[in-house]
């Protein structure tokens, strides 16, 4: 995966939701940090409550984080120009402050704590834990707009220059928008001439008035671009001079050019909603009784404006992606409950891919349906990302399920992820003893596969008050006193492998890779 691009980048998200009784939180995202790649399926695996689909709902933005980054790569922050970019660059001082005090702050207690006994530095690790988060998060905010330059004592004509890429930015964006508007309109234009019998002076009239507007419009966005490289240039000329310190450097690593779905306002968002979608787990209660299946697919196409009204133009493309999805074109006008499950999966799926995004959440997009019924839905979603280049987060309880459409699967238990590898790996070397107890659960009518079944004691804790340490010692059966004061670190262990876990399972995977590199070592 890693030759491929990162599409998003999850930073220490949470996701708490504040009960009636006054300071008590249900921590369903407890501090996630996870890369997706392009074109990549990811699975995410956990038993019912572990924060899986709020997960997927804080991705899309659907809910608003407590805290945490979501940087989004399908567009740059030079092409969105979102409002926090100013906000940043025009608080730049407040901003150093807040990341030099967090910092300090890190630093002095990790001083204190490096002076104790291991058994009392056991006491201090959450402290210690939440400080380095508080400290990364702050140097997130400042460095991933402006990078190394951030060390800077003088930000003056850094915020100078940022200010004017971010006006430069702000221009292309509001010309891309009224391009896409202007298309709209003389494509209605047109298909008023061709299909309703208008063709009046007025009408041509309107028609070469708006190509000539779509021409000027182009000329502008080439020039706010070119207006952009400008203003690029001359952040490298500041950039420059300091490339070899090492303050700079460090802070210059998390410079980043993606745009972070965590500060967007609603509407920001919702411009970006085009590139995300959901499916949902239950293919009855998630279609409008009310619509047919033409109004539900096209719902989407309308309220983003791609159309401008229910036209030929819209129903060639309710249709294509109707066929594309396996629906007869002559279910147009039913309604859905005039279908069987499956059909109304495949329904809400043309409804996802309706716009044509980047990414789609399928959130147990299988668990309702029948036995029969999963695999043909798992073929249609794998044929469609490939026709259309998708990424998908699959989320499901079933292991059994992820493997056949994952490249890599993340087993996340109470609100945090304890492994991550690619399915193969996950099946073959499992680290974590909670992904060894899910799949020592499932089901084999292969004889050659002898697993012995790992029964969880107790249910999954409560995630208002969740267990010090890591969170699985209350279940795990190789849990030492460690487990239950200090939290596992989220590590790689072997190339793409990751685990969250004080005494990993020794596995085959981790042997030959330490084997492998003492080779390599050796030969070299
Ligand atoms: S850290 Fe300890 S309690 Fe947690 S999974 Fe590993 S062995 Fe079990």
């Amino acid at each position: 995966m890693a030759d491929k691009p990162v599409l998003f980048k999850i930073t220490n998200l949470k996701q708490h939701f504040p009960l009636k009784k006054k300071g008590l939180y249900v921590k369903a995202n407890d501090g996630i940090n996870l890369d997706i790649y392009d074109g990549e399926v990811l699975g995410l695996v956990g038993e019912s409550g572990c924060g899986k689909s709020t997960l997927g709902r804080t991705l899309l933005r659907l809910y608003d984080p407590t805290d945490g980054k979501i940087m989004y790569y399908g567009r740059l922050l030079t092409d969105f120009a979102p409002n926090y970019m100013e906000d940043t660059v025009k608080r730049l001082p407040h901003y150093k402050e807040r990341m030099l005090a967090a910092n300090k702050a890190l630093d002095q207690k990790q001083a204190e704590v490096d002076k104790l006994t291991t058994e009392e530095q056991y006491k201090h690790a959450e402290e210690l834990t939440e400080l380095k988060r508080k400290a990364h998060s702050a140097t997130l905010d400042i460095a991933n707009i402006i990078g190394g330059l951030a060390s800077l004592k003088d930000l003056e004509p850094v915020s100078r220059v940022y200010e004017k890429l971010y006006q430069a930015s702000k221009l292309k964006r509001s010309l891309v928008l009224e391009q896409r508007d202007e298309r709209v309109a003389l494509n209605d234009s047109r298909y008023q001439l061709e299909n309703e019998n208008k063709d009046t002076p007025a009408v041509r009239e309107q028609i070469r008035t708006r190509e000539t507007a779509l021409k000027d419009l182009e000329t502008k966005i080439a020039s706010a671009d070119s207006g952009i490289s400008a203003v690029q240039q001359e952040i490298e000329q500041l950039r420059a001079p300091h490339l070899e310190d090492e303050a700079f450097k460090a802070l210059d690593a998390h410079w980043d050019t993606g745009v972070d779905l965590s500060r967007l306002t609603y509407d920001e968002m919702r411009t970006l909603r085009v590139d995300m979608q959901l499916i949902f787990q239950d293919p009855y209660s998630s279609l409008n009784p009310r619509m047919t299946v033409g109004q539900i697919i096209s719902e989407g196409m309308k309220a983003h404006k791609l159309f401008k009204r229910q036209d030929d133009q819209v129903k060639e493309s309710v249709l294509k992606v109707m066929d594309n999805c396996g629906l007869a074109p002559y279910f147009l006008h039913r309604y859905p409950h005039q279908f069987s499950g499956g059909q109304r999966q495949r329904i809400g799926i043309a409804r996802a891919l309706a716009l044509h995004p980047k990414f789609v959440v399928c959130d147990e997009a299988v668990s309702a349906l029948d036995v029969s019924i999963q695999s043909q839905i798992i073929n249609l979603l794998q044929d469609l990302k490939e026709q259309e280049n998708l990424t998908y987060l699959f989320i499901t309880h079933d292991l059994a399920v992820v493997k056949y459409i994952s490249d890599r699967i993340a087993v996340m238990y109470l609100g945090v992820i304890v492994e991550l590898a690619n399915t193969q790996e996950i099946f073959s070397c499992p680290m974590h003893p909670y992904t060894e107890a899910l799949l020592s659960a499932i089901p084999t009518a292969d004889e050659n596969v002898k697993r012995e079944l790992v029964v969880l004691e107790g249910d999954i804790p409560s995630p208002v008050n969740s267990p010090k340490g890591c969170k699985f010692h209350t279940r795990c059966k190789y849990a030492t006193e460690i487990c239950t004061m200090v939290e596992p670190e989220f590590i790689e262990v072997t190339p793409n492998h990751f685990v969250a876990c004080h005494h990993r399972l020794g596995s085959v995977c981790e042997t030959e890779f330490v084997a492998s590199q003492q080779g390599a070592d050796t030969a070299s």
